[in-house]
C-alpha cells in the first residue's frame, strides 16, 4: 500500500462528522504544546533512601503529561509507591504503569504489578496526565516507599527499609510485552495529542458493539456499476464477519475476555445493501434490505434513519424495518478507488475489485486496516513509536494484525472500560 485517503474525497457537510475521528490535524491544545512546550526536570536525592526521581513535564495551558523515572540506587525493591506535593492545583487524571490517587496536593503513585521490582541502580518509568492552572511548578520532593527520596549519593549509614510482606497490588492488568510499554505510552499520548475529544467522543467501535449487546449490522453501498449475485453478497458477508472477528479476537485471551472485555464472537450482519438500480442484486429474496438510489457523497447510501451514525440515541423509530433493521456500520466499497481506504466510526470505505479479489484471503489487510479506525486507532503517517516493526495501523507496514496492534487495541478497551461499569 503506498497512499491511502484518510477521509473521502468529497467533504459534504455531514464528512466532517463521519472523518471526525480520523483526522490527524492537531486540535488547538496540541498547537499550544508544541510551540510551549516546557520540560521541568526535578533530580531529587536522599542519602538515606538511595534512589533519584527524575519528573518531567510536557505541558499545555490546560493540562500535561507527566513522567516520573525511579532510579533506585539503593538494595532492591519489590512494590513501590512514589508520593510528593504540588504547590499549585495540578490534578491528576490519568496514569499509565501505574495507579495513582490523589488527595489534595498530595499524589500518590504505585507501581502496576508487573513494574513492582527495582533492582539496585535498575529505574522504572510511570506517566500521567494532568490538569492545572496558573503555574505548573514542579515538585521539589519525593518519597519511595514512605522515605524521602532526595539524593543520587550513597548512604554513609545504613537506610532501615523494610521489604514489603505482602503481594504489591496488581490494579488494572495492563502487561504488555516489555518492549511494547513506551511505544504503547508514547502512542496513547500522540492520541491525546491528535483527537479532538478523545475521551468525550461516544462512537468508538467499542461504543457500537456494547450498545448492541454483542454484535454488529452492517450495511453495503455498493458504489459500483457491477451486478451481485446471491453468491456473492453471501461471500461478502462471511468475509466482513471473519475479519472483524480477528479484531475482536485481539480482546480475548486463552477463550476469556481480557480486562473484562465481554465478548469471545461478535456475530457480524449485513443487514443491507444501498445500491443506484435494484437490477444490479440478482436476487428476490427478502434477506437483506434494499436501498435505491438514496445518493449522498457520490455514492448510493443505506436509509439514514437505520444507521447508528445518524441516531447515536439508538432511536431507530424512523427506519422502516424498526431498530432490528439499523446498521451500525456501513461497508463503503468504491469501484476505481484503487489501493487505500478510509475508515471511522461511520464504518470502512475500500476499493471494490481489491475486497472482492480478496475475499477469500486470510486477511484482507486494508480492509483490517480501515476496522482498525472505526475501532478508534489512528494511522502512522508522521509519526512512528515501533520504528523496528510493522503493524497494520502502520500503513503498508504489515499485512495482518500484529502484537503491538493487539496491545493498542487493549490500550483503547483499557480506557474505555469503565463507560460501561466494567
Ligand atoms: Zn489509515
Amino acid at each position: 500500500m503506498t497512499a491511502e485517503l484518510t477521509e473521502p474525497p468529497t467533504v459534504p457537510a455531514r464528512t466532517t462528522r463521519r472523518t471526525r475521528i480520523l483526522r490527524r490535524v492537531a486540535a488547538p491544545a496540541v498547537l499550544l504544546a508544541t510551540a510551549g512546550f516546557v520540560a521541568v526536570a526535578a533530580d531529587a536525592a536522599d542519602a538515606a533512601a538511595g534512589c533519584r526521581v527524575d519528573y518531567t513535564v510536557n505541558q499545555w495551558s490546560s493540562g500535561f503529561t507527566g513522567n516520573v523515572t525511579i532510579t533506585n540506587l539503593g538494595t532492591a525493591i519489590n512494590g513501590w509507591t512514589l508520593a510528593w506535593d504540588y504547590a499549585g492545583n495540578q490534578q491528576v487524571t490519568q496514569s499509565w504503569n501505574s495507579s495513582y490517587t490523589q488527595s489534595g496536593a498530595h499524589v500518590t503513585l504505585k507501581d502496576a504489578g508487573y513494574n513492582a521490582a527495582i533492582a539496585t541502580n535498575a529505574s522504572v518509568s510511570a506517566g500521567f496526565n494532568a490538569t492545572y492552572s496558573g503555574s505548573n511548578t514542579a515538585p521539589t520532593a519525593f518519597t519511595l516507599n514512605g522515605v524521602a527520596c532526595t539524593g543520587a549519593t550513597a548512604p554513609t549509614t545504613a537506610p532501615t527499609t523494610t521489604a514489603p510482606t505482602t503481594t504489591p497490588p496488581t490494579g488494572d492488568p495492563w502487561n504488555p510485552p516489555a518492549k511494547y510499554v513506551g511505544p504503547l505510552a508514547s502512542t496513547w499520548q500522540h492520541q491525546e495529542d491528535t483527537y479532538a475529544d478523545l475521551y468525550g467522543f461516544r462512537n468508538y467501535l467499542f461504543d457500537q458493539v456494547m450498545a448492541a449487546n454483542g454484535s454488529i449490522n452492517y450495511c453495503v453501498r455498493w458504489e459500483s456499476t457491477a451486478t451481485v449475485t446471491a453468491t456473492l453478497r453471501d461471500q461478502i458477508q462471511t468475509a466482513v464477519q471473519r475479519q472483524f472477528q480477528k479484531w475482536v479476537d485481539q480482546l480475548n485471551e486463552n477463550g476469556t475476555g481480557w480486562n473484562r472485555w465481554p465478548y469471545k464472537q461478535v456475530p457480524v450482519k449485513v443487514v443491507g445493501w444501498a445500491v443506484r438500480d435494484r437490477n444490479q442484486l440478482q436476487w428476490s429474496d427478502s434477506s437483506v434490505d434494499i436501498y435505491v438510489n438514496d445518493i449522498n457523497e457520490g455514492a448510493p447510501q443505506c436509509s439514514a434513519p437505520c444507521g447508528r451514525f445518524f441516531h447515536q440515541d439508538g432511536n431507530y423509530s424512523g427506519c422502516p424495518g424498526g431498530a432490528a433493521h439499523h446498521y451500525d456500520l456501513s461497508l463503503w466499497l468504491t469501484q476505481g478507488m484503487g489501493i487505500g481506504g478510509a475508515g471511522g466510526d461511520w464504518g470502512q470505505r475500500i476499493d471494490k475489485d481489491y475486497f472482492v479479489n480478496a475475499l477469500n484471503t486470510d486477511n484482507i489487510h486494508i480492509l483490517l486496516h480501515e476496522m482498525g479506525h472505526s475501532w478508534g486507532l489512528n494511522d502512522f503517517y508522521d509519526f512512528d513509536p515501533l520504528p523496528s516493526e510493522g503493524f497494520v495501523m502502520k500503513a503498508g507496514s504489515a499485512t495482518q494484525i500484529t502484537e503491538f496492534d493487539k496491545w493498542m487495541l487493549r490500550d483503547f478497551w483499557r480506557h474505555l472500560k469503565n463507560r460501561y461499569g466494567l
